[in-house]
C-alpha cells in the first residue's frame, strides 16, 4: 500500500531524514515508534505531500504521490483540526465538503460514521462540549470521511485515560477489519504492542528495526528478564554474568536476560551469598527491545 524508498530531508544542516525506508502492506497496522524529534511528523507531512523531501521516491496504492493519491489517505494529526464551536456533524459536513462529497453521500457518510466512532448521539453537540477522548474519535471520523484506503494516525491516544485509549483502541481494531490500512505512530509501546502487525523503530530519521513483533523480539536471545532489587549490584552483575546473564540497566532497574527459562527458585540460588531485596519476572516486551535497538548499552 504504501512504499518509501531513500527518503531524505534536510533543514539547512540538520538531517530530519536519512535515507529512510518503509514498506506498508494493504490492510495492516503499520506502528511507527521514535523520540520526540525523530521525523514522524516530517514523513507524515510527506506522505500527505505537505511537504516535500529532498530526495527519495514514494508510492501508494503503486501510484507516486499526486492528486490522486491525496484521496485515497486520510489524516487524523496530532493538534486536532475540529471547529471547537461547531457541531459533530457540522465538522464533518465542513470537512466532507472539502473533499467533494454531494449533499446525499455526505449526509449517508456522516451517520454512518459518527456511528462507528460512537458519537450518533452526540451528532448535534458542540465540539467543545465532547470529553477529551470523544474530540479524539471526532478527529479520527474527520480522516475517514472521504472513504480512505490508508489512514494516518499520529499520537491518536497521547493523554488519554485508559478508558478512552480502549475504546479508540477497538475503533482503530474496527478500521482493520474494514481493510482500511492504517499507519499509526506512538509513544506508548504497549499501544504498538497491541495493535500492529509491523513495526518499525526511528531513531534520527532512519529506521533502525523493523518487524513483527515476533520478529522484532529475535534481537533481543533471552527467555525472560529478571529485574533484580539488590544493594550489592557489582557482586550480582558478577554472579549473573557467570551464568551468561546479560545485565541491562532500564532506567534505574538492574535487569538480566535470562539465556534460557528457569524456575524461581533457581533463579534465586544462583544469587546465592548476595543480599537479593526482590526479583520480578518480565517477559521480554517491546520496550525493551526498543531501548536495546535506540540505546547505546
Ligand atoms: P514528535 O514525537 O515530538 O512529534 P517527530 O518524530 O514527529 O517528533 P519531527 O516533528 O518530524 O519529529 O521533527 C524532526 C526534526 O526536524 C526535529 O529535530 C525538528 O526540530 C526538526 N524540524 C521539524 N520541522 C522543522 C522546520 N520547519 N524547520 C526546522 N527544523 C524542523
Amino acid at each position: 500500500m504504501l512504499v518509501i524508498e531513500n527518503l531524505t530531508k534536510s533543514y539547512g544542516q540538520i538531517k530530519v531524514l536519512q535515507n529512510l525506508n518503509l514498506r506498508i502492506e494493504s490492510g495492516e497496522i503499520y506502528g511507527l515508534l521514535g523520540a520526540n524529534g525523530a521525523g514522524k511528523t516530517t514523513t507524515i507531512n510527506i506522505i500527505c505531500d505537505l511537504l516535500k523531501a529532498d530526495n527519495g521516491q514514494i508510492t501508494i496504492n503503486h501510484q507516486p504521490i499526486s492528486a490522486a493519491t491525496k484521496k485515497i489517505i486520510g489524516i487524523a494529526p496530532q493538534e486536532s483540526l475540529l471547529y471547537k464551536t461547531l457541531t459533530c456533524e457540522e465538522n464533518l459536513n465542513f470537512f466532507a465538503k472539502i473533499y467533494g462529497l454531494n449533499r446525499e453521500t455526505r449526509q449517508k457518510q456522516i451517520t454512518e460514521i459518527l456511528t462507528a466512532v460512537g458519537l450518533l448521539d452526540r451528532a448535534k453537540s458542540p465540539v467543545e462540549t465532547l470529553s477529551g477522548g470523544m474530540q479524539r474519535r471526532l478527529n479520527i471520523a474527520v480522516a475517514l470521511v472521504h472513504q480512505p484506503k490508508l489512514v494516518i494516525l499520529d499520537e491518536p491516544t497521547t493523554g488519554l485515560d485508559i478508558e478512552a485509549r480502549y475504546e479508540i483502541w477497538e475503533l482503530i481494531r474496527q478500521l482493520k477489519n474494514q481493510g482500511i490500512t492504517i499507519l499509526l505512530t506512538t509513544h506508548l509501546l504497549d499501544e504498538a504492542e497491541r495493535l500492529c502487525q509491523k513495526i518499525g523503530i526511528l531513531k534520527n530519521g532512519r529506521i533502525l528495526a523493523e518487524g513483527s513483533l515476533n520478529e522484532l523480539r529475535a534481537l533481543i536471545p533471552a527467555s525472560e528478564i529478571v529485574v533484580v532489587q539488590t544493594t550489592q549490584e557489582k557482586e550480582a552483575i558478577a554472579c549473573a554474568k557467570q551464568h551468561n546473564f546479560t545485565p541491562r540497566r532500564y532506567g534505574n532497574e538492574l535487569a538480566f536476560w535470562l539465556p534460557e527459562p528457569l524456575e524461581l527458585k533457581e533463579i534465586i540460588s544462583l544469587f546465592e551469598g548476595i543480599n537479593i531485596d526482590s526479583i520480578a519476572r518480565q517477559p521480554v516486551r517491546l520496550e525493551h527491545i526498543y531501548l536495546e535497538v535506540t540505546q547505546q548499552f
